[in-house]
């Protein structure tokens, strides 16, 4: 029998935070605010292991939201960081690792035949976005409900994620005119997008879309979505960009679209390839990259881009995932994961379905799997909350809202996993 654990040290830390950052936090959803309590302060973190400053530890599902498919400081990566931290922490110029982390991307994607490195998911979509209004000299983008592209301006129209579980649907300080150039559509849904390209196809630049929707919990693309996409988007001369910031080296050593054999104008990554150092990226075929400055007109840069400790970090992690393949073990962890889990909560009487996808899932307290957002937005957030605490208090660590995913890393092994499916239990028990 596990007692109440005790939150004092991130109580205090919480308390000094908010006097000096918005929220107490550097990014929303870090408040745990949609699950009704303070936020947790990290002291270190190792393997599939967290520790609080309350040296409370958990076993980490969240995995810093997706980069971190191999767990807390896998010992290849941190001495290859090490290494590069000694050589230099950033040269504002170019360096080997950059190229050698281009060229894994590259090999990786028939798609993409030039890359170009940012700093975030969200600077990759912002810029690919860009781009896909400079070559097409049009405005308009079709996005859809749920999904998140980070917060670009243009993407904050009904966005998933933090602004989803807020509850406001767009953001104050956004100009009407940028987003009256988004068009957000239900996800799944491709009558919707053949509409919207019957009405306004000469003005659309692109359509971007999470090939697997991970922003809403985990919702696959229904049979004939992604494929409907590419056929609507080629007859109306507009660009698909597949936003495989999540799904990128996570659904496979390459990513959806290498997966599907669908093969979008761009793809934007991030996460996963910055191996747990803030890196983003957008490629495609050298005819649109070579557009992007200074090759071609189109302005995009970064002072810490390509920075070589994160470009380390990044190529060093794609090289041992190349080695590793960890996929297919991946795939069966999940499904029997998700089985007795499901069981669990039958034998409580709560309903319960499962977004399920190669590397990470969600569950959703509501009977059927959703299909979209409007889908998602029926699920039991108040019973969320409360299974959500039960399961911090047992020493597991979910994304502290109804709508986001859970990620397994290769150090989440059937003994950790077991170990988990207890605490769900013990969880469930005390509802
Ligand atoms: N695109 C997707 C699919 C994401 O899941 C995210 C972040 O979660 C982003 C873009 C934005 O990335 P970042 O948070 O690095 O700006």
């Amino acid at each position: 029998m596990v007692g109440m654990k005790s939150y004092d040290m991130s109580k205090k830390w919480y308390e000094r935070a908010r006097s000096v950052m918005p929220g107490g936090v550097s990014s929303p959803v870090r408040a745990f605010k949609a699950v009704g309590r303070l936020p947790l302060f990290i002291e270190r973190a190792e393997g599939v292991w967290m520790y609080d400053v309350d040296g409370n530890r958990y076993i980490d599902f969240i995995l810093s939201w997706g980069p971190l498919i191999l767990g807390h400081n896998y010992p290849d990566v941190l001495k290859a960081v090490h290494d590069a931290c000694e050589r230099g922490s950033s040269f504002g110029m170019s360096s080997k690792p950059e190229v050698l982390l281009a060229e894994k991307i590259v090999s990786a994607f028939p798609c993409i035949d030039k890359v170009r490195f940012v700093n975030s998911g969200t600077e990759a979509t912002m810029s690919a976005l860009r781009l896909a209004r400079a070559v097409t000299g049009r405005n308009k983008v079709i996005k859809f409900d749920g999904c998140y592209h980070g917060h670009g301006d243009a993407f904050l129209v009904k966005a998933g994620s933090g602004g989803l579980t807020f509850g406001t649907p767009s953001s104050p300080g956004i100009p009407e005119p940028v987003t009256q150039s988004t068009i957000s559509l239900p996800y799944n849904n491709i009558e919707a997008v053949r509409s919207a390209f019957e009405e306004w196809g000469e003005d659309i630049a692109c359509v971007i879309v999470e090939p697997i929707a991970g922003n809403m919990g985990v919702i696959p693309p229904v049979e004939g979505f992604l494929e409907g996409l590419r056929t609507l988007t080629k007859e109306y001369g507009a660009l698909l960009i597949f936003d495989e910031v999540i799904t990128g080296f996570r659904v496979e050593f390459g990513g959806m679209s290498t997966r599907t054999g669908i093969e979008p104008d761009m793809i934007t990554l991030g996460k996963i390839i910055g191996g747990g150092f803030p890196v983003g990226a957008y490629g495609g075929r050298a005819e649109l990259m070579d557009k992007i400055a200074p090759e071609g007109p189109v302005y995009q840069a970064g002072t810490l881009s390509g920075n070589p400790v994160a470009m380390t970090a990044g190529f060093t992690t794609l090289e041992l995932l190349e080695q590793l393949q960890p996929y297919s073990k991946f795939e069966e962890q999940i499904d029997s994961f998700t089985r007795k889990l499901k069981e669990l909560f039958e034998r409580k009487g709560v309903p319960v379905s499962f977004g399920i996808a190669p590397g990470f899932f969600s569950f959703f307290l509501r009977e059927e799997a959703p299909v979209n957002l409007d889908d998602v937005l029926e699920s039991d957030t108040e019973l969320f909350s409360r299974l959500f605490q039960n399961l911090l208090n047992e020493g597991v660590l979910i994304a502290p809202s109804a709508f986001e995913a859970s990620f397994l890393s290769v150090r989440h092994d059937d003994a950790i996993l077991e170990q988990a499916l207890e605490a769900y239990e013990r969880a469930l028990a005390k509802l």
